[in-house]
């Protein structure tokens, strides 16, 4: 039996506020445990919470830049369980009214190069819970509820993603819009930006859904993938040796390369969902949204869209270098003043991205500034270096962070154009390889590339090329 994977993703996002959603404390990652805590986080009996109005309009943004409609009125709803982490014993979520609803992420993977458009169920606020701690305790575990009351915004997808691949595109397009969009930070070592995977397969063909399993709680791209790749496995597994799967949440072991269960899955009603009576509902009218639209920046999308059309780039370039907004800036500086964008675009693709990603470096960290590289492409264009040359340059700025200009000035890389010094070099090494020379002129023009070959060996790769070409033929065609 063939089988098809569907995947739907709920993501965790911290909402980029100083305080949480529903009283003054700070927000503050690393503080010590149990620091940034007051009688309503606490969940002490008689308090009572105060929306924090920046969230609603994170999340307003949030539901913009993902195509959403954001509802005229929607209220908190309580759900009910028991956990040491959740003081109240119920957690401040949206159920039945969220604050938006129907949008979409496009993604573009090597699979799916036209874009495909991920659909999102909605996006709701809710408050974080706090944090149990059982490493390196002796006897019981810690509750740190610095976390408690943080807020959140989860988005939740349709079940219409169809690999690994395409849920890792998703993310890093969800993420790239929240941290655009100024909604999150989206830090995914501080656990601000996690997903839980909800998995299934079905025959091919069948448009009924499986059931799912759902891994909780992934702040890796790499871990998500591998967790997918695992279930798929598992569940197929099951089916062909004619078992059912059941509905259950598992967690991913990164050391054991598996998923484990950890609780049968509960169904909407266990949590007794009810109106928060401790709050008013949300009325969010046209304008508060227009000036939220007109508030944001220029989005992955849409600059995605222009540097195709302005720069006339490939898709796949396009949608790399707009992956995070510091790198679009980084191509966009680089081509105001060395206008070649394709150019530009290889260099900042492949070169530059190689060298930040072996030190593990956001683009902010670049030894390289945008300028730096135009003028070292001004360099190649002018003929002061050869294309070749330029990889040597390209290495030493990254060290050194010193201009293209002083490095080929420093280290005597100018290349070499000048006929009459290239013309002696030639004849060198036409006196030095008579039997190739004798080939060729029998016919064996494919020496050509051995010839050049001496000469950038003989001039240390700083020979022009295209002279070095000329000057070869006419002294090779030239029967002596
Ligand atoms: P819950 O809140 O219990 O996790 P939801 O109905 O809100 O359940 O669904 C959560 C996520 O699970 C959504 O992203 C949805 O697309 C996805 N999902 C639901 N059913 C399936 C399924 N059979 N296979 C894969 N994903 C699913
Ligand atoms: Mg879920
Ligand atoms: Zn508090």
């Amino acid at each position: 039996m063939k089988y098809e994977t569907v995947i739907g993703l709920e993501v965790h996002a911290q909402a980029l506020t100083k305080t949480k959603i529903f009283c003054g404390c700070s927000t503050q990652f690393g503080a010590p445990p149990n620091s940034h805590v007051c009688p309503i986080c606490l969940g002490l009996p008689g308090v009572l919470p105060v929306l924090n109005r920046d969230v609603v309009e994170l999340g307003i943004r949030a539901g913009i830049a993902t195509h959403c409609k954001i509802a005229p009125y929607s209220r908190f709803a309580r759900k009910n369980y028991f956990y040491p982490d959740l003081p109240k014993g119920y957690q401040v979520s949206m159920f039945e009214l969220p604050l938006t609803e129907q949008g979409f992420v496009e993604i573009f993977t090597p699979s799916e190069k036209g874009g495909k458009k991920i659909g999102l169920t909605r996006i709701h606020m809710e408050e974080d819970a706090g944090k149990n701690i059982h490493d390196g305790i002796e006897e019981g575990s810690l509750v740190d509820l610095n976390r408690a009351g943080v807020p959140l915004l989860e988005i939740v997808s349709e079940p219409e993603i169809s690999s690994g691949e395409e849920a890792v595109a998703y993310l890093k397009a969800l993420r790239a819009i929240l941290i655009y969009a100024g909604v999150s930070d989206a830090d995914m070592e501080k656990g601000n930006f996690r997903c839980d995977a909800n998995i299934s397969i079905r025959p091919v063909g069948s448009s009924k859904l499986g059931t799912r399993s759902e891994i909780k709680n992934m702040n890796s791209f790499r871990f998500v993938q591998k967790a997918i790749a695992y279930e798929i496995l598992r569940q197929e597994e099951i089916l062909e040796e004619g078992g059912r799967v059941i509905q259950e949440t598992r967690l991913w072991n990164e050391k054991k390369g598996m998923t484990f269960p950890m609780r049968s899955k509960e169904q909407a009603h266990d949590y007794r969902y009810f109106p928060e009576p401790d709050l008013v509902p949300i009325n969010i009218d046209e304008a508060w949204i227009a000036r939220v639209k007109n508030a944001l920046p220029e989005l992955p999308d849409a600059k995605r869209k222009r540097f195709i059309k302005t720069y006339e780039l490939p898709d796949y370039d396009a949608t790399i270098l707009v992956s995070s907004q510091a790198l679009a800036d980084f191509f966009e500086e680089a081509v105001s003043v060395y206008p070649k964008a394709k150019i530009v675009s290889n260099w900042v693709m492949g070169d530059l991205l190689r060298e930040l990603n072996q030190e593990n470096k956001g683009i902010a960290e670049a030894p390289i500034k945008a300028k730096q590289l135009a003028a070292m492409l001004q360099l190649i264009e002018d003929g002061t270096i050869s294309g070749k040359i330029a990889k040597i340059v390209f290495e030493e700025m990254v060290k050194t962070g010193k201009d293209a200009a002083q490095i080929i000035k420093e280290k005597g890389l100018t290349q070499v154009s000048d006929e009459g010094a290239l013309g002696e070099i030639v004849d060198t090494v036409i006196a030095a390889n008579p039997k190739e020379v004798e080939a060729y002129r029998g016919g064996k023009k494919k020496l050509m590339g051995f010839f050049i070959g001496q000469m950038m060996r003989q001039t240390g790769g700083k020979a022009n090329p295209g002279k070095v070409n000329v000057l070869l033929k006419e002294k090779l065609d030239q029967p002596s």
